[in-house]
């Protein structure tokens, strides 16, 4: 039997990953993507329990503490966490992706060394940061910050196990699956 797999991506703001995502699911109705908890406040046409468990900074350190998350962070002043129980849940019967930041991603490879960690990188950074300064509706959020995080993502790709440019959509996508079928061929000969 094909052994599951926890798959996790990442990437800087603004390069994609959450339509890559959306594509790799559609393809596979055995896959599953991991619905995180975040203290942030709902952005427009955000849905609970579809783009996140939207919830209080008290409750999230409750669950927090009561081991409820695969592994969580801090990203400019909210949290982000990983269910546990759902994903623990899904992985009896497939794949499961979590989209996520790096180092939540470095916890889950702490935890789980045979997790794939696939980082979605832009053509070119410069036209990232351009995109990134050009939109005006993270209102609150420093741009500074916005720049250097994505400095700092890019910094730790060699932490992962692979890296996939987004320049045409339909190539990465079919990039990401592909390394997907490699590292479960790989585990099944292990
Ligand atoms: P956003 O607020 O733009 O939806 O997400 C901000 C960042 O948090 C993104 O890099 C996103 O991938 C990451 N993120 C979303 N959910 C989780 C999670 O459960 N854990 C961690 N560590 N990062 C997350």
């Amino acid at each position: 039997m094909m052994a599951n797999l926890l798959v996790v991506i990442s990437g800087p703001a603004g390069v994609g990953k959450g339509t890559i995502v959306k594509e790799i699911i559609r393809g596979d109705s055995s896959r599953s993507l991991s619905v995180s908890c975040t203290t942030r406040s709902p952005r427009e046409g955000e849905e609970e329990g579809v783009s996140y468990f939207f919830t209080t900074k008290e409750k999230f350190s409750e669950t927090a503490e009561a081991g409820g998350f695969l592994e969580y962070s801090e990203h400019f002043g909210n949290f982000y966490g990983t269910p546990r129980a759902f994903v623990e849940e899904r992985l009896k019967t497939g794949d499961v992706i979590l989209e996520i930041d790096v180092n939540g991603a470095l916890q889950i490879k702490a935890a789980y060394p045979d997790a794939l960690l696939i980082m979605i990188v832009p053509p070119s950074i410069d036209v990232l940061k351009e995109r990134i300064l050009g939109r005006k509706n993270d209102a609150g959020f420093n741009l500074e910050d916005r720049l250097s995080r994505v400095d700092f993502e890019l910094s730790q790709r060699d932490k992962y196990d692979a890296t996939v440019i987004n320049d045409d959509l339909t190539v990465a996508v079919n990039e990401v699956l592909s390394i997907i079928e490699d590292k479960k061929k790989e585990m099944e000969h292990d």
